[in-house]
């Protein structure tokens, strides 16, 4: 169980907006609220996308539901990561005192059953309130079957889903990272006569397969992604993290506590952007070269931004014809807030107003920029409110996580999911034209006028006032 001192130390993040109000790991659940995830809820879905991992939840059974699976992430080869793995602790065990030795074996079957090259575990609340030593299991148990074993130490009562977060990259830091160098580059890379500039994406998890839309582009310019954490990654490209140039934090500050560490430790310089937009992507791209400070890559980006915004530009004329003028209300939390404002009006869209719940004050700086002074920014994102501002603002559809689609569809209201159960990828200059086709998918689709028209038996009720009488009785 991690100690009063660990956990202080892990919510103290100086590159965390949020640090300057309280040491808190962000937003603390109110009461009555929806506390929206543990913190092993948390470093579950964090890591869940490397993908060749056995991921063993030590805690009873209720645990592993809570956060298997529950992201679109998506893999390219080994699915491993799609197995839920689990010590499924019981009553049993506890009072026996076993649960150490279950989990010693647990890693048994998993090593024999799949040779995976590493094993995770993920502490929870009852093992960690019992004492259980998992750091010990895990290096008595890497010894003995000759696999990294990495214990996450996250039960849920450290803290929220972000504070998971920042635990799971803090193990990766600390367990994996730097414990094996780099695969030297494929003969191929040599003959184009590029020079190749090794590079990592943090925070970004590969949801419907958004990664793919970014990673030719990046391979064009000759920046090999050492690793993405975590989306379609492998264990050995986690390990070989500390040798890249730059890394990108990528629309998201979950584990900026990965980024800060690996330029203490490693003295790898980062920035923050996004994949979401146009101008986003544009500026992604152009970061990596500023920082790498290659004048002949800077030279080859510039290149390739004005062929690929000219290219989606032309793509997208027939939707944005189609979608002008149409007005959003976006209820998406933090970095999302303004990188995907930003994306929206690059297609013409109005976005009346977004939400601002889990934004920093820098993100907030962002929208007032983006929508100007008087942007509508929504702290309280109830469905209650969110309808209001729906009727109040003429909007046509709103652009929301999934627990937003039941008041929508009440509402009878086109609905687009951009968060984490999303179905498809935005990012990208591709992902801009998968956004506008299901935004003009959604908005025209003709359920709308069907669901909005009068029953035809409330219709037909009304022609004989006979009949209307019956139906109201
Ligand atoms: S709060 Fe504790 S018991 Fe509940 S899901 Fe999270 S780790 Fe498991």
């Amino acid at each position: 169980m991690k100690s009063h001192q660990a956990i202080a130390e892990l919510l103290d993040e100086p590159a965390c907006e949020h640090n300057h109000k309280s040491k808190s790991g962000c937003a603390k659940p109110k009461p009555g609220a929806s506390a929206g995830g543990c913190a092993f809820d948390g470093a579950q879905i964090a890591l869940l996308p490397i993908v060749d991992v056995a991921h063993i939840v030590h805690g009873p059974i209720a645990c592993a539901g809570s956060s298997w699976d529950n992201r679109g992430t998506r893999s390219s080869g080994p699915d491993l990561y799609r197995r839920g793995l689990t010590t499924d602790l019981t009553e049993q065990d506890i009072i026996m005192g076993r649960s150490e030795k279950r989990l010693f074996h647990a890693i048994k079957q998993a090593v024999e059953s799949f040779q995976p090259p590493a094993v995770f575990i993920y502490n929870t609340c009852v093992p960690a309130l019992i004492g259980d030593d998992i750091e010990a299991v895990c290096k008595a148990a890497a010894e003995r079957f000759g696999v990294p074993v990495v214990p996450v130490d996250c039960a849920g009562f450290y803290g929220t889903k972000n504070m998971g977060n920042r635990i799971a990259g803090d193990a990766m830091v600390k367990y994996v990272v730097g414990s094996r160098e780099p695969d030297p580059l494929p003969p191929a890379a040599g003959q184009l006569g590029l020079p190749v500039h090794d590079v990592n994406l943090i925070g970004e998890y590969n949801i419907a397969g958004e990664l793919w839309h970014v990673l030719p582009l990046l391979d064009e310019l000759g920046l090999r992604v050492l690793c993405t954490l975590s989306g379609d990654a492998r264990f050995r490209e986690v390990q070989s993290m500390h040798r890249a140039k730059v890394n990108m934090m990528v629309c998201s500050k979950a584990m900026l506590n990965v980024a800060r560490k690996l330029e203490k430790q490693y003295g790898t310089p980062w920035f923050e952007g996004s994949f979401y937009g146009i101008a986003d992507t544009s500026q992604a791209l152009r970061d990596f070269a500023r920082l790498i400070g290659d004048a002949d890559l800077s030279a080859r980006t510039e290149a390739l931004i004005a062929r690929e915004e000219a290219r989606i530009q032309q793509a997208l004329q027939p939707w944005k014809a189609r979608l002008d003028g149409k007005r959003v209300l976006l209820n998406t939390g933090g970095v999302k807030s303004w990188s995907v404002v930003s994306a929206l009006q690059d297609l013409g869209l109005v976005v009346v107003a977004t939400g601002t719940k889990k934004s920093t004050e820098e993100d907030k700086a962002r929208i007032r920029e983006l929508m100007g002074e008087d942007a509508l920014m929504l702290d309280d994102v109830s469905p209650k409110k969110l309808l209001q501002v729906v009727k109040d603002c003429h909007c046509d559809i709103l652009i929301a996580g999934g627990r937003n689609l039941y008041t929508a569809l009440k509402a009878k209201l086109p609905f687009l999911d951009i968060n984490q159960e999303r179905e498809f990828g935005y990012a990208g200059y591709q992902g801009m034209l998968e956004l506008v086709r299901q935004l003009a998918l959604t908005i025209e689709s003709p359920v709308w006028e069907a669901v909005r028209a009068p029953a035809p038996w409330r219709a037909a009720a009304v022609d004989c006032p006979g009949k209307a009488a019956r139906a109201e009785g």
